[in-house]
């Protein structure tokens, strides 16, 4: 992407201001630390180079940050912990953007009745996590599979996890954001001071507020209230192998009706067998790099570790008596059905934790996947929302299949079920040290999202490379999504000083980067 250039003079008096304000032991602008703040998983990390960073401990700090951009008019990328792998990280869409690192921002307070947390954007999901079980409160966390990030930050990039909470960005209520000019909001009750009410009542009083927030840049979110699981008395389920890849359409009818019934309530995510493999071994191990893989190396694979062609978790949680009648209703809907596996799964309080996601525990052996080629790995991932159909799920994957054949990728795909849409999250795995691969990176990306275009399927996120791309997808009424969006980004921040091209949304003063 071209961007207008940054002025770099005026970005360094702004960095010097900012250190007279913070302290310019949170400055951080070596070559090092530029390096640590760009994308790790890009084949070029210099595209998306940071002209440094700035860490902020206060939400007066943040205030006096944003009054000194606007000043000096340098544009700022709010991160909260900056995991976002595969789609940026910490890195920003314009390079030469401040990134406003809100890590050491560390406040919990939480609601232990109501079931409620109140975060700053440096909490981690493994501090949320410590924090509640030194207290041994009896609250549960939903985590996303890669774990490593902020409670905040992966609500407010619209994650997800496994548990019945699984929709982050649903279970948020109420934020505390600085604007763009440095006002400061409460959205909701908390736009009463005092509110008891502001974890507790999401709409609070006329427009509401909250979403506008999410994959935005309309604000920077200093507090995030979220709604936590009351720990349950069990949790049951099954873990589903499938022996064909033609087993996702009947798989998908199974299980779509149990979820739009509430029978199942959090999102069952089937994932192929590379999903699991990615994680357990090495490519080299199998074929020889370059080399396609063939169907008896991905036999072999899944018969070393025991793995369907397609797999899901599906679980309940809540009293016994509830989880061991749903058990026996989902049981009825696979009767007769042709599972490879289908084991039943059972945790009751007092047992030992299960220790994985899906009973919100974090983890971050995920990360592992990147290790696939062996060396520098990385991926990006390519997310089209699909209704819930295993007709349309079988199109999906035989076209996305035959594209990843096409550009010489091992197909890496997931049909997560929501109560009324599937969202299909593919990863682009790659070598970072194979020059041809990385080459073919980018034309695999278009060809994909292209694809799905075609269909009418649009993307639920994705990477800084493609915000444009994909916001140029959503063409109604020639993007007059895009055109509000603008509008009230004009509104806001009229000096464009906010995450600058964030999901394809551009300030006045910078509109011609789009790409
Ligand atoms: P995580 O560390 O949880 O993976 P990130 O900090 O990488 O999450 O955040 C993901 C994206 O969400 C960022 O790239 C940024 O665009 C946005 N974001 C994160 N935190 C905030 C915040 N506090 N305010 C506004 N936007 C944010």
């Amino acid at each position: 992407m071209n961007a207008t250039a940054i002025d770099m003079a005026s970005v360094a008096r702004a960095l010097k201001a900012i250190g007279g304000v913070i302290g310019s032991q949170n400055v951080f602008t070596s070559q090092e630390d530029r390096v640590a703040y760009s994308d790790h998983y890009s084949a070029d990390e210099s595209t998306h180079e940071p002209s440094g960073a700035v860490a902020p401990q206060t939400v007066e700090e943040v205030q006096a940050i944003v009054k000194i951009a606007n000043d000096y008019k340098v544009p700022l990328w709010p991160i909260s912990r900056g995991k976002n792998f595969g789609y940026g990280g910490s890195a920003p869409v314009v390079k030469g953007s401040i990134v406003l690192d809100l890590t050491r921002m560390k406040k919990i307070e939480i609601d232990e009745k109501n079931g409620t947390v109140l975060v700053e954007p440096g909490v981690s999901f493994f501090e949320l996590y410590d924090y509640i079980q030194e207290r041994k409160l009896p609250l549960w966390l939903s985590v996303p599979g890669n774990s490593w990030g902020s409670v905040a930050g992966n609500a407010l990039d619209r994650g997800v996890g496994y548990t019945t909470y699984g929709d982050h960005a649903a279970r948020i209520c109420g934020l505390e954001v600085v604007l763009p000019d440095g006002d400061l909001v409460r959205t909701g009750m908390g736009a009463m001071s005092d509110s008891p009410n502001w974890q507790l009542y999401k709409p609070g009083f006329g427009p509401s507020w909250d979403t506008m927030f999410c994959q935005s840049n309309f604000g920077i979110v200093t507090k995030l209230g979220l709604w936590l699981m009351p720990e349950p008395e069990s949790v049951m389920g099954f873990n589903i192998e499938v022996d064909k890849p033609e087993d996702l359409g009947w798989l998908i009818d199974t299980l779509a009706p149990l979820r739009q019934q509430g029978i199942i309530q959090q999102s069952p995510s089937i994932g192929n067998w590379l999903r699991a493999a990615a994680t357990l071994t090495l490519r080299d191990e199998w074929i020889e790099p370059g080399k396609p893989l063939t169907e008896s190396v991905i036999t072999a694979i899944r018969k070393k570790f025991n793995i369907g062609w397609w797999g899901v978790a599906i679980r309940w949680y809540g009293p016994l008596e509830i989880n061991e009648a749903t058990t026996r209703v989902v049981e009825r809907a696979f009767n007769g059905k042709p599972v490879m596996s289908m084991t039943p799964t059972r945790w009751v309080r007092g047992d030992a934790p299960e220790g994985s996601p899906a009973t919100g525990v974090p983890v971050s052996y995920p990360l592992a996947n990147a290790n696939w080629f062996g060396g520098r790995g990385g991926h990006v991932s390519y997310s089209p929302v699909l209704p819930t159909d295993g007709n349309l799920a079988l199109d999906q994957y035989r076209r996305t299949s035959a594209l990843y054949a096409e550009y010489g990728m091992d197909y890496h795909p997931s049909f997560a079920i929501g109560e009324r849409h599937m969202t299909n999250v593919n990863q682009l795995l790659f070598n970072r040290d194979d020059p041809e691969m990385m080459k073919r990176v980018d034309s695999f990306m278009r060809a994909l999202v292209k694809d799905a275009t075609a269909k009418r399927y649009a993307e639920y996120r994705t990477h800084i490379d493609y915000m444009d791309l994909i916001a140029d997808t959503f063409d109604f009424n020639n993007h007059a999504l895009r055109r509000l969006n603008e509008r009230v980004k004009d509104a806001l921040d009229p000096n464009g000083v906010l995450a600058p091209g964030k999901s394809g949304i551009w300030p006045a003063n910078r509109r011609s980067n789009r790409a």
